[in-house]
C-alpha cells in the first residue's frame, strides 16, 4: 500500500465507524444537509453531459484512455469521504476499501474500476476537471457555455471555500466534535485554508 492509499483507507474506515455509531435519524439529518450540494452536482453532471459527452467519448472513453483518471493521488477532502459514504451502499464502500488495501501499480488512479470511477459521488476535483483540449474545443467557441461553466465554478466555492460557513468545513467540524481527526480535514489543517477562514471571518 502506498502512503496515499493508507491515508485514504484510514479516513474511509473512520468515516464508516462514525456513521455506524450515530443514529439512523442523525444519518438522515446529515443526508438532508447535502441536498443543495447534490443538486449542484447534478447541475454539473448535466452540463458535462450536454457539452462534453461527445468530445470525451471520442478522445477518451471509446479507446479506454480515461485520461482524466490518469493521475494518482488526487486531492480528496474529508467531507467528500462522508458524502460518498452517506450516498453509496455498503458493497460500493467495501469495493473502495478493497482497492485501497491492494498493491497499486501503474499510472491510473487507484479508484478507477473496470466500469469507471468507484465513487458514488466522485471527488469535486475530478468532477470539475476539464483538460485543455476539451475546454478549448467547447468553451472557447461557446460564450453561453463559458458563462454557465464559470457560474458553476463560482458556485463550487459555496460548498468548499471556507471564507464563510461551508458544507465541507461543517462536515469536518461535526466529526472533530465526535472525536475524530484525519489529515484530509483540509479546512482545519491546511495553512492556506485556515488563512482563508480567518480572513473571511474578520
Ligand atoms: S476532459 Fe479531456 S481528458 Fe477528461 S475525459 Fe474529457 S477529453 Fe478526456
Ligand atoms: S477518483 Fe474517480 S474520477 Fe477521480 S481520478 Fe479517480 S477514478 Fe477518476
Amino acid at each position: 500500500m502506498t502512503p496515499y492509499q493508507t491515508e485514504q483507507l484510514q479516513t474511509l474506515r473512520m468515516v464508516r465507524r462514525y456513521l455506524a455509531q450515530i443514529s439512523e435519524a442523525e444519518r438522515e439529518t446529515l443526508k438532508e444537509g447535502l441536498s443543495d450540494y447534490l443538486a449542484f452536482r447534478n447541475a454539473v453532471d448535466a452540463f458535462q453531459e450536454h457539452y462534453f459527452r461527445d468530445i470525451c467519448n471520442r478522445k477518451c472513453y471509446q479507446n479506454k484512455l480515461s485520461a482524466c483518471c490518469s493521475r494518482d493521488g488526487i486531492i480528496i477532502f474529508f467531507a467528500e469521504v462522508i458524502i460518498n459514504a452517506l450516498m453509496a451502499d455498503s458493497a460500493a464502500l467495501e469495493r473502495l476499501q478493497d482497492v485501497l488495501t491492494h498493491l497499486h501499480e501503474g499510472f491510473k488512479c487507484v479508484f478507477l474500476g473496470h466500469e469507471g470511477c468507484l465513487w458514488r459521488i466522485k471527488p469535486i476535483v475530478c468532477e470539475m476537471f476539464l483538460c485543455d483540449a476539451a475546454e478549448n474545443a467547447v468553451l472557447k467557441e461557446n460564450p453561453v457555455a463559458r458563462k454557465r461553466w464559470d457560474a458553476l465554478v463560482r458556485q463550487k466555492k459555496e460548498y468548499t471555500w471556507p471564507d464563510r460557513p461551508v458544507l465541507f468545513d461543517t462536515l469536518e467540524q461535526i466529526c472533530i466534535e465526535a472525536g475524530y481527526t484525519s489529515p484530509l480535514m483540509f479546512c482545519h489543517n491546511s495553512p492556506g485554508l485556515l488563512r482563508v477562514k480567518r480572513q473571511g471571518i474578520s
